[in-house]
């Protein structure tokens, strides 16, 4: 015997497969669980607790919470007596619970009667089965409850289920907004790694990049190398061409040198027009004809209203002085090659007080 009745609140609920819709509704249904990031998620307590509760009120052996996937059901959750604790602990991953087309709306599903084979192999039978669905009615799983005989379930025990699966639905929002918060959080980390003239990473997104590359060069002994590269005399193009000119000179400066890199270097605006580039695994040697690489790229590049140059600094980090003398180092370089006429590249050195203040530091 088979029967159904209407969860007052739920509302409509598509669980209606006609042979041609099914594969569209399928796809929607794997859209829609996939904003809940619900279908292989870690055992959760609070879906657990419902499933203790629902088989409790109802006085059923057992009861789960799954969601439907296109090989049969994902188990959620589940509780279940001693007797068939073990039983369903070895489900199999995607179990064929039931046939989600036996629903025809959004009601309960009564003593079904017809168990998928994976519940029939746990000896168990469905009293009845709660749709779990979207706000806009599409079905995405069921809070069943389980037990070895039909029997029918109490006006009570009915309007429990219909309350558990409420919270349950309620519960499964709560995880949506989540998704979408630490979602937004992470897009929003990004933005303040970002520099928004540029696209690249900016000076924080910098300063934590080359935390952990010092950090990796000290466990590895791998060499490291800094760059800092200012464009020389970008005041006076802003003066000729305007401020907005000025934007795209550093746009396209920017593309040049992110070109001129290899995919694990990293490129980060420092400052106005001041950029740093970490190079992992590299010796000086191998820094100084990457600099001079960018020197002369962007000395030939035609940007478009003239012609701007770049001096460079360079530096190899000593990992007894620290991150913050590669970063001196690379300064002192790049001051060097300004004071010896620009669009230069310079090795930097420590002066004896930065030496000293880098040992404190
Ligand atoms: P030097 O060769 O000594 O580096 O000379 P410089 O003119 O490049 O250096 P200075 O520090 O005198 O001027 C830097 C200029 O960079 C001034 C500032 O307006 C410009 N600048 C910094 N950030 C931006 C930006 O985001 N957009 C534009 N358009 N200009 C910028
Ligand atoms: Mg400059
Ligand atoms: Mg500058």
């Amino acid at each position: 015997m088979s029967g159904l009745i209407e969860i007052p609140s739920s509302g409509t609920c598509h669980y209606d497969i006609s042979s041609n819709s099914a594969l569209w509704l399928e796809e929607q249904r794997a859209r829609s669980l996939a904003d809940y990031e619900i279908l292989d998620s870690a055992p959760e307590i609070s879906f657990d607790d419902l499933t203790y509760l629902a088989a409790s009120f109802c006085n059923a052996a057992a009861a789960l919470i799954c969601f439907f996937t296109p090989d049969g059901q994902w188990v959620k959750a589940s509780w279940a007596g001693t007797t068939h604790a073990a039983r369903l602990h070895h489900l199999p991953r995607h179990a064929k619970l039931y046939d989600p087309g036996l629903h025809t709306s959004g009601g309960i599903l009564l003593q079904t009667g017809a168990a998928g084979p994976d519940l029939a192999a746990c000896k168990l039978r469905i009293l009845a089965a709660a749709p779990l669905a979207a706000p806009d009615g599409l079905a995405l799983g069921s809070l069943l409850l389980l037990d070895r005989r039909e029997r029918a379930l109490t006006d009570g025990q009915l309007a429990t289920l219909s309350k558990l699966t409420a919270q349950t639905t309620r519960l499964l929002e709560l995880r949506r907004t989540l998704v979408g918060l630490s979602e937004a959080n992470a897009r929003l980390g990004q933005q303040n790694m970002t520099d928004a003239l540029t696209g690249i990473p900016n000076r924080r997104a910098y300063d934590h990049r080359l935390a952990v590359e010092v950090s990796r060069a000290g466990r590895t002994g791998d060499a490291l190398c800094l760059l800092l590269a200012d464009i020389d005399q970008f005041k006076a193009y802003n003066d000729e061409y305007g401020h907005p000119a000025g934007d795209t000179a550093l746009q396209c400066v920017a593309r040049l040198l992110r070109g001129a890199l290899r995919p694990y270097d990293f490129l980060a605006r420092y400052g106005g027009e001041e950029f740093a580039i970490v190079l992992p695994s590299t010796d000086l040697t191998d820094a100084l004809m990457v600099a001079e690489r960018i020197r002369a790229l962007v000395a030939g590049a035609d940007l478009p209203h003239r012609k701007l140059s770049v001096s460079l600094g360079v530096s190899r980090l000593d990992i007894e002085s620290g991150p913050r003398a590669l970063m001196l180092a690379a300064d002192n370089g790049l001051y060097r090659a300004k004071a010896a006429g620009r669009n230069k590249v310079v090795i930097g050195k420590l002066r004896e007080d930065d030496v000293a203040g880098s040992a404190r530091a």
